[in-house]
């Protein structure tokens, strides 16, 4: 007897390349929905929703052509609750469904959603296996049971091991597993990078649906010209782009920022990795093919560097999400509490290293990893943002911003807020480590030298005070020690004026 399945998929589950699309199946109905539910659980940045929608309408068109049966249910459909379970139940009454399945969701909010909706449901249902990533939910827990640390070198390890990525038998290849040391440059001065391959396409249509629907949303969008790949086709000549014009540099500038570059030689793919247009062992195999055709101008540091990255960072992330959540999400080492000024939505700040981190991501939702993570983060953390409000922030605001992947980055990696699980000392630098790594400083308003006094560059204080306010939770942290010492060795004076001026700066946060 034929059973009439529905299946779900939602928005960031487009992985053309799942067993459910091999065969066309007349009795199984595709469901993809946009929703309320979702563009509103934060604001996000419009062009992070239109991305979502345009993918999510290519796909199913895709899917449509290659035969598969499809209810797509559009934003302004009248039938549309905006609800993921009321939309479900009318369709399987409507449908006549006898079964319904559902790719396992990355996100904790969606996966007890819908195990409540299945555990209520009175026909059979099963969640299947997104075939997207190179681990399972459970396999880093397994993997460091027992451990007091999650080391990700060691994981990285076991998953190069695995995947027999960049090995000779059970050695790395060359001998060496990281080549950290060799990467992070500063770009010298009169480097160009090459210019971001960015798409064209007219989105007018959604950004009116999204403006009539009254969707709130942050940021800018230049509606006739959309810049991110939206499908399969135009992930794989973003990545091409990236492997011809960018893989070559990017380790050794993996780290670098200039006010007149935005994504100076990162891929860029984070976008169509996390709505899975793209798969991770694809974009591994293909860059590690390229890096062994090109071995006279690509050294293994960069394609190791790039590498790391993704069988590396990113699914070490997910596997602590699904580890620590939902607990993750409530942690603050620190008790931080402030609230993030305002001009983390404008731009407007006279500190030129977050002014122009902060209005690239409002242009092009995207800012590399070491803005987001040594700029903006490291500000939030210096002046003892709530994590929530961060989470907020970073989840609003970047194109490729998924919980799994934005909150262990912000809460944990970031914000430290979760007392060291994920990284063995709090990032936070001065402006000393910014004017290394940048060339910011030279136009900024504030003086990267000066700690107090007029123009002093607040960076400079904050990092003190964050030190010493915290003294009780990081004196004893073998990492920090240096900084306690030289915190100790500081004249009282000295280090008295030093706190003085962070508690004005940050009685003024909304000035700076
Ligand atoms: C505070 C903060 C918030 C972040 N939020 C997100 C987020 O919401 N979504 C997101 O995908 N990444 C996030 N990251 C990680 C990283 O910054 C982005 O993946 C990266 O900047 C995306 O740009 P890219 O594709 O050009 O990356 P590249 O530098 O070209 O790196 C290649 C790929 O490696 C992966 N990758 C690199 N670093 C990480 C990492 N730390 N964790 C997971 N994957 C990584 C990404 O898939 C990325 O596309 C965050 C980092 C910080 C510090
Ligand atoms: S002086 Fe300070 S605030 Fe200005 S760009 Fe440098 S680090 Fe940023």
């Amino acid at each position: 007897m034929k059973i009439k399945t529905l299946r779900l998929i939602l928005g960031d589950q487009l992985n053309s390349q799942h067993s459910w699309f091999e065969s066309v199946n007349q009795d199984v109905i595709y469901v993809m929905m946009e929703m309320r539910q979702e563009t509103d659980y934060v604001t996000h940045h419009i062009q992070k929703i239109v991305g979502f929608l345009v993918a999510m309408r290519q796909f199913a068109e895709e899917l449509k052509q290659r035969g598969h049966q499809v209810a797509y249910i559009t934003l302004d459909d009248e039938i549309n609750t905006q609800s993921l379970p009321q939309n479900l139940l009318w369709l399987i009454q409507e449908l006549d469904i006898q079964q319904f399945e559902y790719l396992l969701p990355d996100e904790y909010r969606l996966d007890l959603q819908l195990k409540d909706f299945c555990h209520n449901l009175s026909i059979p249902s099963k969640a299947i296996d997104s075939e997207h990533f190179l681990s399972q939910r459970e396999e880093l827990a397994t993997f460091f049971k027992g451990k007091e640390t999650f080391l990700m070198e060691n994981f990285y390890r076991m998953m190069r091991k695995k995947y027999k990525v960049l090995m000779d038998g059970d050695e790395p290849t060359s001998g060496q597993w990281n080549y950290d040391a060799d990467n992070r440059k500063k770009l010298p001065k009169d480097h160009r990078p090459i210019e971001p391959l960015i798409f064209s396409k007219n989105v007018e249509d959604i950004v009116q649906l999204l403006s009539q629907s009254g969707v709130s949303s942050i940021g800018n969008i230049d509606a006739k010209n959309f810049l991110w790949p939206t499908t399969h086709q135009e992930s794989l000549v973003l990545l091409d782009f990236f492997l011809e014009n960018c893989l070559a540099q990017f380790g050794t500038y993996e780290d670098a920022m200039h006010p007149s570059y935005w994504s100076i030689y990162h891929s860029r793919l984070s976008f169509s990795l996390n709505l899975k247009l793209l798969h991770p062992l694809e974009v591994i195999q293909k860059s590690v093919e390229y890096w062994e055709q090109h071995q006279d101008t690509i050294t293994i540091a960069q394609i190791e560097g790039f590498v790391r990255q993704i069988l590396g960072w990113r699914e070490y992330m997910r596997g602590i999400y699904w580890a620590k959540m939902p607990e993750f999400a409530t942690m603050n080492f620190f008790g931080h509490d402030r609230k993030l000024p305002s001009w983390f939505w404008s731009g407007q700040t006279k500190m030129a290293c977050l002014r122009h981190a902060i209005t690239q991501s409002l242009d092009y939702a995207y800012a590399h990893h070491i803005q987001r993570l040594m700029l903006t983060g490291n500000f939030m953390l210096l002046a003892g943002i709530h994590p929530d409000d961060a989470d907020a922030w970073y989840l609003g605001i970047y194109i490729d911003a998924i919980e799994w992947v934005e909150i262990t980055n912000t809460r944990g990696m970031s914000q430290y807020a979760d007392g060291g699980i994920i990284g063995s000392k709090p990032y936070v630098g001065s402006a000393n480590y910014i004017d290394k790594m940048s060339h910011y400083c030279g136009t900024c308003f504030y003086d990267k030298n000066k700690k107090t006094g007029d123009k002093a560059c607040p960076f400079n204080s904050l990092y003190w005070h964050f030190f010493e306010r915290n003294r009780s939770l990081l004196e004893k942290n073998p990492r920090i020690g240096m900084s306690y010492i030289t915190l100790n060795k500081m004249a009282t004076t000295q280090r008295q004026e030093l706190l003085k001026q962070a508690d004005f700066y940050l009685e003024h946060i909304e000035k700076l």
